[in-house]
């Protein structure tokens, strides 16, 4: 699905649905360039998983991990990194729950890993086209890959329509 982010604020709420419905296990790969809103999006993700900490960008430390929510949550920024590098962490280990506790993992930047897992979530985001109606507005596309995220998608319109039918009084 594609959806549109008005501001900082939708971008969190997207994150807060999107973690509150992650089942354990789950993988989300980031996509997007240099502010686009990867880190913003997992700040949501870990406040829909019940975690008070603030959540920071991971950019020079690789990983950040909370515990304090109802799943553990792995956040990753691999953007410093090389391929050869990225296959030293043996990134595995956190999706298949080997020496950590499963939770979940989301991952900036994740164009830099040399493989992926057999099902992830990806979320690509953009900027709207310059020149058309949505010009500067952010975009999140949503795509599964071997999972479903079907009660997340259904938790989103659910919202929409929420916002909207408290807005029309
Ligand atoms: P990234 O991790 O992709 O580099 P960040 O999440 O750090 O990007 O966001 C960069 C800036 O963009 C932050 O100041 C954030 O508040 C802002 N931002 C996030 N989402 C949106 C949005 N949908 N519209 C406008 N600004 C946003
Ligand atoms: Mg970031």
């Amino acid at each position: 699905m594609k959806i549109f982010l008005a501001d900082t604020e939708a971008m969190l709420r997207l994150g807060m649905i999107i973690g509150e419905f992650l089942t354990v296990g789950s993988v989300i790969l980031l996509q997007g360039d240099l502010g686009a809103g990867k880190t913003t999006l997992v700040q949501g993700i870990g406040k829909g998983l019940g975690i008070t900490e603030p959540i920071v960008s991971p950019t020079f430390t690789l990983i950040n991990e909370y515990t304090e929510g109802r799943l553990p949550l792995y956040h990753l920024d691999l953007y410093r990194l090389e391929p050869q590098e990225v296959l030293s962490l043996n990134l595995e280990s956190y999706w298949e729950g080997v020496e950590v506790t499963p939770g979940i993992v989301a991952i900036e930047w994740a164009e830099r890993m040399p493989y992926k897992p057999d099902s992830y979530v990806s979320i690509s985001l953009t900027h709207g086209n310059q020149g058309d109606v949505y010009d500067g507005l952010r975009q999140a596309e949503i795509t599964p890959f071997n999972c479903t995220i079907d009660n997340i998608v259904a938790a989103i319109y659910s919202k929409i329509l929420q916002v909207r039918s408290q807005s029309s009084g």
